[in-house]
């Protein structure tokens, strides 16, 4: 036999291209032993040998990708060197429309497509171990000679009012630890029972509490009703002031997605702090959605994954790593908020859930809603040129008026020395708590003080790993690097010159802002509402309850308080530093503030009260500002438009950013400097640096960044493409690409 097959050609061995969850270029081709030749169709999960160890893949078929987007075909491997796969894995198989989207976003942004692979992958592996759930029912009869206690008579009182439950759910409503059940089933007075579908896959019922809308409101929810029922690919600006009721109308295409059997999809910038938002959704549709983001648990993302690669889930609410879910009929994508920068990851894979949102609703043939009341200059754009389309909301919801802004200038009227708030600022919250009103102090910065300084050298305490200073935690006794996290005692001696007692803290932050109000105003009853301070999505809500109960006359936030939430006895925001987001060298600074600023004063009478808005500025003058107080943000996006245009500064031109880091200072330099040298030179394309980064140091690593600007018309990823390829990348040195950068640090 062996003769034979020396003397007769091979025939050539049936190939399959696996991608894997690693930093590859492209998939890799393996063999298809014979006995699994006609199970390995694309989107199979396989198990392949690489190296001396097994990974887990999936069997890949390239997707037709515009020319600028598609990669360079992969080398090709001879029969005689190609290893063949080991088995197939008993997961359900990637839907194909996952894999275009997979394929298109490492096509964007650049990213190795094994690494994107990565984040749809890890979830669905842990989707094939889910088997059905069972909780306990009590029997028809308790067995006789049953020996009660008060512990054991609270299971079954809790199982009379709903069964079945699951185990951890019973001993929660039961009050009782887990043995007291245990001891029930052993006894045979608890029978294991399957549960049906947990509340967050229950179907929402589209006709359980339609809102009342009003005229313009009405307009919009048709047309986007319209545009859900047509099934294909639109984008549609919905654009409204804080409070005009941008939730209730977008829900409107929801329901009309669930009533025509489709899933919908909800980005939401922030979703840790959603509770509110899950009732608004309950209230419409009468049961909560299934939710998709990094602080569920393990079981519950098993659960969901499930449920949405077999379409039982009808609605998902998530942060943007659910775009990677398996949808089994996507009728719908809403980006809400899609002005905020955390829709973009900025490490491993840097993509922009906004705009892939955009890709996958096109992929899926699906209409994407963004929406938003301080829209993007991007977003704006693309409404002007006619690639989206858009729909207004003019007036607040209810009858509630626009807050009213005031400017505070700080050179006129500036606080005591070592003080941050002006008389004028504690007159306005005074009068407020005096009417029984409840106010908000806002000020985007953690901590206690931004800079630590000695007064006898002149010493300011930094990182030692990036180019940054200290913030003081005064009440945990720290000084910490909002970068790297690196912490450290705060000193009693300057470590530089060792004079006693003299570190000084320059600046505020929300700690210092919190005490001074404290001492300001002794009876108010203040919260302090700020990442590192409230915990988690229960801390938070817990928070946001017990302001909506009045047991809380003034909040003191950063920007977690600025987030979407409804807060009716809050008439007064008073802004501490208006201009702190103007500083630096970002190219949507302003943009950013007066989103960021809007988005806070909106937060001020949103019920009969009516609310105002104090801003304490140096710089009342900007245009920042002015906008803010005559609320003409269309004004001010039209300038920002008009100064980024000459220059071709997105979105009127394309950006990407290349970050050279290394450990090793010289090492960073050189590579930033050879690729300085072999920076592209074409008409419409511009290279600026390499300079070092903003952030010189982060984490150890020294950093330089270059930036490609190059005309709307030209695609930036064949031209980095080429330029990668023409420099070598000195080992220890690593080259960060981020197309389309919202951080230029
Ligand atoms: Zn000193
Ligand atoms: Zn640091």
């Amino acid at each position: 036999m062996a003769q034979t097959s020396l003397l007769e050609p091979q025939p050539p061995r049936k190939r399959v291209a696996v991608l894997l969850p690693l930093p590859f270029p492209c998939p890799l081709d393996y063999a298809a032993p014979p006995a699994l030749a006609d199970s390995l169709p694309p989107g199979a999960i396989v198990s392949v040998p690489l190296g001396g160890r097994r990974e887990t893949g999936v069997v890949w078929d390239q997707t037709p990708l515009p020319p600028d987007l598609t990669p360079p075909p992969p080398p090709e491997i001879a029969d005689s060197r190609l290893r063949a796969v080991s088995t197939l894995v008993d997961a359900p198989p990637m839907p194909e429309m996952l894999r275009r989207f997979i394929d298109w976003v490492a096509a964007y942004t650049l990213a190795p497509p094994g690494m994107v692979l990565a984040m749809a992958l890890r979830p669905h592996l842990l989707g094939t171990q889910a088997g059905p759930r069972s909780g306990w029912a009590a029997a028809p009869t308790l067995p006789e000679g049953l020996r009660m206690t008060p512990a054991r008579r609270s299971v079954l009182a809790a199982l009379e009012e709903e069964s079945p439950l699951s185990g951890a759910e019973l001993a929660r409503r039961a009050g009782v630890g887990a043995a007291v059940i245990r001891g029930l089933a052993d006894a045979g007075a608890l029978l294991a029972a399957l549960l049906g579908p947990i509340a967050p896959f229950a179907a929402p019922n589209p006709d359980h509490n339609p809102p009342v809308l009003s005229g313009a409101q009405d307009v919009a929810a048709t047309a986007l009703r319209a545009l859900t029922r047509e099934h294909r690919f639109s984008a549609t600006l919905l654009e409204g002031v804080t409070g005009s009721g941008k939730t209730e109308i977008y829900l409107e295409a929801v329901a009309e997605c669930i009533a025509a059997g489709r899933q919908a999809l909800v980005l939401l910038p922030e979703i840790a702090l959603s509770a509110q938002w899950m009732e608004r959704f309950a209230r419409r549709f009468g049961v909560t959605p299934a939710t998709w983001h990094s602080e569920i648990g393990q079981r519950a993302r098993r659960l969901t994954w499930n449920a949405v690669g077999d379409g039982s889930a009808g609605v998902v609410v998530g942060a943007r790593s659910a775009l990677f879910l398996p949808f089994r009929d996507l009728g719908l994508i809403i980006v809400d908020e899609e002005h905020e920068t955390t829709f973009k990851q900025e490490e491993g894979v840097t993509y922009n859930a906004r705009d892939m949102a955009v890709v996958r609703a096109r992929l899926a043939n699906a209409p994407v809603i963004l929406a938003s009341a301080t829209p993007s200059l991007e977003t704006l754009n693309n409404v002007e040129t006619g690639r989206y389309g858009h729909l207004v909301l003019p007036s607040r919801h209810g009858g509630a008026a626009m807050p009213t802004t005031r400017l505070i200038d700080m050179r006129m009227a500036p606080p005591p020395r070592g003080r941050f708030l002006s008389p004028a600022l504690i007159d306005e919250i005074g009068s407020t708590l005096a009417r029984g009103e409840q106010a908000m102090l806002f000020l985007n910065r953690r901590g206690y003080a931004p800079l630590t300084l000695c007064r006898a050298c002149g010493q300011r305490m930094e990182c030692p790993h990036c180019t940054s200073w200290l913030v003081e935690h005064r009440k945990r006794k720290i000084l910490c690097c909002h970068h790297c996290d690196y912490r450290q005692p705060i000193p009693e001696t300057c470590p530089q010159c060792g004079a006693e007692h003299s570190l000084t803290a320059i600046g505020p932050g929300i700690e210092r802002i919190t005490e001074e109000a404290e001492e300001t105003f002794p009876n108010a009853r203040v919260l302090v509402m700020a990442s590192d301070t409230v915990g988690g999505p229960a801390a938070i809500a817990e928070a946001v309850e017990r302001i909506a109960q009045r047991d809380i006359d003034l909040i003191v936030g950063t920007q977690i308080v600025a987030k979407g939430w409804h807060f009716p006895h809050l008439t007064t925001v008073g802004v501490v530093d208006a201009d702190l987001g103007l500083g630096g060298a970002d190219l949507r600074a302003g943009e950013r503030t007066i989103q960021l600023l809007h988005q806070v004063a909106g937060r001020a009478g949103r019920a009969e009260a009516p609310g105002r808005v104090l801003l304490q500025s140096y710089a009342p003058e900007h245009p920042v500002m002015e906008a803010l107080v005559s609320g003409d943000f269309r004004t001010f996006m039209e300038e920002e438009a008009r100064q980024r245009q000459p220059g071709f500064w997105p979105p009127f031109g394309r950006l990407a950013a290349l970050i050279v880091s290394s450990e090793n200072p010289e090492a960073a330099l050189d590579t930033a400097r050879r690729l300085g040298r072999a920076a592209p030179e074409a008409p419409g394309i511009e290279v600026l640096g390499p300079a070092p980064a903003p952030l010189g140091l982060l984490r150890g690593r020294h950093r330089h960044r270059l930036l490609l600007r190059t005309r709307r018309a030209i695609a930036v990823q064949p031209i980095l493409r080429q330029w990668l390829a023409k420099v070598k990348i000195s080992a220890g040195v690593r080259v960060d690409l981020d197309v389309d950068p919202v951080s230029f640090l």
